[in-house]
């Protein structure tokens, strides 16, 4: 399998390590609130990644962080009157509950930053050593002009950047440019930890640069997340991890951004849409669909309408799966070549889409690598349709023939076709 990556814009193949295993690190959310459907995306393509390349009979280990120290978490805690450390805790917990809800799996490891300080401690200490970051005041942080590769990945120069940056008050840099690997202990901050440099906690760049080898080693074959993660995050994860001697990911991949009424959602920004409404609204296979039908690395409008044409793809799917048997070793190799060059999911519906119903177990097994194999079984209508439905045949049955269409109706708009067998009936999701 190739993916586009980042630093280069170039197709690159996914190497195993030594013991042959892909390691994939892809960076999960910061918990100081319910997930939005825009952070759903990355667990969503490398969790899929992750089923698509074991299916291929790959050996993979995928670690998606959950960032439990961060600004985020004290400035919401306090908003809202709790322990930062209790706030990170329950959101956790509701990110593991939301995400599972897609029915994809999870990754191999969910490593928390609150757990992995000393591994933190003992990487700025190496930094520190090597002259690559310096003590300031109970800060650490990390001298930017220490590194010539620094903007490798996004493009982002140190001399450019030096025309925006500044020192904010409190911060002890050298240059502007420079970032925290260590924030000394606040008073209005109710979580540290003992360091070298004194009570405080990491910053975040160092959070995954230290998760990601901890799980992973010292090289891996890709590093993921979110396009807005490039700059700084990504940028700073590879600067200190190469600092300090680590050849580090081989390969960046970057999902687009999920664009409500064409703005990029932002928790920040206030355009949110949580995931569990998303869920609760749409259902797991919708949602996945409207993923899948976009390639992981374009932008797409989250809106109703995209939702809604998910919804009719998932219909006219299920629908088809009704029908034939056999597989279709054709079928099955243009969905390899799609899915192995940069992971083209679009391309590898439209074939299952077009496919014959002598090629129906082909179909449901792509389907089930693509989390959506609750489509190969009939889905239960909901009980409302199916009381309604039993209005229908009771109104037939006393020949009220116009109760019978106007139930038949109410039915179609609730997205269920009713076809008549004999004495009963039988209820299809409606396609189109
Ligand atoms: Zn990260």
């Amino acid at each position: 399998m190739r993916l586009r990556d980042s630093r280069t814009g170039e197709p690159a193949a996914l190497e195993p390590g030594p013991d042959g295993t892909i390691g994939i690190y892809a960076c999960g959310p910061t918990v100081y609130g319910r997930i939005h459907v825009g952070n759903a995306r990355p667990f969503v393509v490398f969790g899929l990644m992750k089923r698509y390349l074991e299916w291929r009979g790959q050996r993979v280990t995928l670690v998606e962080n959950i960032t439990d120290i961060n600004d985020k978490i004290y400035a919401a805690a306090a908003k809202a009157g709790v322990r930062s450390d209790d706030l990170a805790r329950d959101m956790a917990a509701a990110y593991i509950a939301d995400t599972e809800r897609l029915g994809i799996g999870r990754p191999d490891h969910e490593p928390r930053a609150s757990e992995t300080v000393p591994e933190i401690v003992a990487l700025i200490g190496e930094l520190i050593d090597s002259d690559h970051a310096y003590e300031a005041d109970g800060d650490v942080n990390f001298a930017v002009r220490s590194f010539p590769r620094y903007g490798d990945l996004s493009g982002q120069r140190p001399d450019e950047l030096r025309a925006g940056a500044r020192v904010e008050p409190g911060e002890h840099k050298r240059d502007p440019v420079d970032f925290a690997l260590w924030k000394a202990a606040k008073p209005e901050e109710d979580t540290a930890w003992p360091s070298p440099w004194g009570e405080g906690r990491p910053g975040w760049h160092i959070e995954c640069s230290a998760m990601a080898e901890k799980l992973l080693g010292r090289r891996f074959a890709v590093h993921g997340g979110g396009r807005d993660l490039i700059f700084p995050h990504h940028e700073n994860e590879i600067a200190q991890s190469v600092a300090a001697g680590r050849p580090f990911a081989s390969v960046w991949a970057h999902n687009g951004m999920l664009r409500l009424s064409g703005a990029k959602m932002s928790k920040s920004e206030g355009n949110i849409d949580l995931l569990a409404d998303a869920l609760d609204r749409w259902g797991a296979e919708t949602f996945l669909m409207f993923l899948l039908q976009a390639h992981y690395a374009s932008p797409i409008d989250y809106d109703d309408a995209a939702l809604e044409r998910a919804r009719s793809a998932c219909a006219t799917l299920r629908n088809r799966l009704r029908a034939g048997s056999g597989t279709d070793e054709g079928l099955r190799d243009a969905v390899i070549a799609a899915l192995d060059d940069d992971f083209r999911t679009p391309e590898a519906l439209a074939l299952l889409f077009t496919a014959p119903p002598e090629a129906r177990d082909t179909v449901a097994e792509v389907l089930e690598v693509l989390g959506l194999g609750g489509l190969a079984h009939d889905e239960p209508p909901p009980p409302d349709v199916v009381a309604l439905a039993e209005e229908r045949r009771a109104a037939r049955a006393r020949r009220d023939f116009a109760e019978s269409d106007r139930i038949r109706d109410e039915l179609a708009g609730r997205g269920w076709e009713v076809r008549d067998a004999g004495d009963g009936y039988q209820l299809y999701p409606r396609d189109g």
